[in-house]
């Protein structure tokens, strides 16, 4: 198998190229991902793969399989951009193509390319060596903030899976095996409208409760574990008339831990600070849950068997114009001054792995998958060193020659993966075995509501 998923990854590198810049072009925004969701399903049928679209009631999710028998094997592929993200391939200087509009800061093109090379290489190694096993392709719309991944597993489309493998395009390489989770929701405050300053008596300000309540958070911070996290937003502010009591107003928040439990008892807690405010004021609050993570479930075993992969494929060597490149990013941000002091190592690289990467405030909906299927999780370098994710210039590097680098060679870490997870059953047992001591005698479960649904087009 080996020297067929080496050939082909070899052979076939620009196809995955073009793929993973047409959704660099495509840059579609949660649950909205139709142009892209759409190309990698044509692909995948005309390699071969079964392709099920639609999955879980939600039409950019879908699954694509080939091969028989276990174990099933799944690459999961995320192909989401973010809004107000558009920027100008290769510029240094913000310049979105278009204003306002969405683009790939977080590499979400390269991912879902770089697992769709993976999954087709192990097909194409997969079937000649007369093994069994089944290799997935799982399209998982939605990771910015829109929990597709959770969405799919209330909806049993991850059963039958024994394995996920993916990967994150980042400034650095690493193990990525700790994942804050995360509850996003909204607090809605009634009151009562008046004239503020002909009677005002009569008035109960939705505001007053909003402002007293993100008070209360910022005192609940002491208590809370180094880990926890919590950011909130105005998401109305009951207008702009200063001589107006405004009767509504509301606050998005997001809470984040790294244990379940923690988290639970925050919701709690902030949510009790919120019936304060409103009882302070004399006004009513509503709590909504729109989605939530869970933090990423480790199996150390698994991480034994990636860094192993990883040994073999790293590190990726530059040409001194993809250096260039990355030095001109670094430059923007770190500043000049600082980006030459730098050390050569500028895309991350040269050093190799850096072990265990403690990413541990971030959260992705791969966490609710690690809970149901024992999961692999890497980071490969595709951007230069000290760039910030979910900016412009994240979007700006997603189509240079250093990402593709990064994609094929996280193409090739999960192909051999899987590859010795399909010939090797002694580990597939341990890895088994790791996630059964992990798991304990705890379940999955989500803070995302039974009756939430997501928020398709
Ligand atoms: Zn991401």
């Amino acid at each position: 198998m080996k020297k067929r998923l080496t050939e082909y990854i070899e052979g076939k590198q620009e196809v995955f190229e073009q793929i993973a810049a047409q959704i660099w072009d495509f840059a579609e925004t949660d649950y909205q991902e139709v142009q892209s969701a759409k190309l990698l399903e044509d692909f995948l049928e005309k390699q071969g793969f079964q392709v099920e679209a639609g999955i879980g009631g939600i039409p950019t999710a879908f699954r694509a399989s080939a091969g028989s028998g276990k174990p099933v094997i799944a690459f999961l592929g995320e192909y989401d951009a973010l809004p107000g993200l558009s920027q100008e391939a290769d510029q240094t200087s913000e310049c979105p193509c278009h204003i306002h509009g969405a683009g790939h800061g977080c590499g979400h093109n390269l991912l879902a390319a770089g697992s769709l090379e993976a999954a087709c290489a192990v097909k194409h190694a997969l079937e000649p060596a007369g093994l069994s096993g089944t290799v997935v392709y799982m399209g998982c719309p939605a990771e910015e903030g829109g929990a597709g991944k959770a969405f799919l597993i209330r909806s049993g489309c991850f059963e039958g899976v024994d394995i996920a493998l993916t990967w994150h395009p980042t400034p650095d390489n690493g193990i990525w095996n700790q994942a804050l989770a995360n509850v996003k929701l909204t607090y809605s405050f009634s009151g009562k409208s008046a004239h503020a300053a002909a009677c005002p008596q009569e008035g109960r300000s939705a505001l007053d409760a909003c402002e007293l309540m993100n008070v209360g958070v910022n005192y609940l911070r002491e208590h809370v574990s180094p880990a926890a996290r919590m950011h909130y937003a105005y998401i109305n502010a009951g207008g702009t008339a200063a001589n107006v009591v405004p009767s509504y107003a509301k606050l998005l928040y997001i809470l984040r831990s790294d244990r379940i439990e923690e988290l639970e008892e925050m919701l709690k807690r902030v949510g009790d600070i919120a019936k304060g405010a409103a009882l302070m004021t004399g006004t009513t609050v509503e709590e909504e849950i729109l989605y939530a993570y869970r933090e990423l479930l480790d199996v150390p075993e698994m991480d034994v068997l990636l860094t192993d992969c990883m040994k073999e494929f790293l590190p990726i060597s530059y040409t001194e114009a993809e250096l260039e490149y990355a030095r001109s990013f670094q430059a923007v941000e770190l500043g000049t001054e600082a980006a030459k002091n730098a050390k050569e190592g500028l895309i991350g690289m040269e050093t190799g792995i850096t072990g265990r990467v403690q990413m541990s405030s971030a959260s992705t909906d791969v966490g609710d998958v690690s809970w149901v299927v024992p999961t692999g999780n890497i980071c490969i370098a595709s951007v230069a060193a000290g760039t910030v994710m979910h900016k412009w210039t994240a979007t700006a590097q997603g189509k240079s020659s250093a990402a593709y680098k990064g994609m094929h060679t996280a193409a090739r870490i999960l192909a051999e993966a899987a590859r010795r997870l399909i010939e090797d059953g002694e580990l597939r047992g341990r890895i088994a075995a790791g996630f059964a001591r992990e798991l304990g005698k705890r379940e999955y479960y989500s803070l995302i509501p039974e009756e939430r649904e997501p928020d398709l087009l």
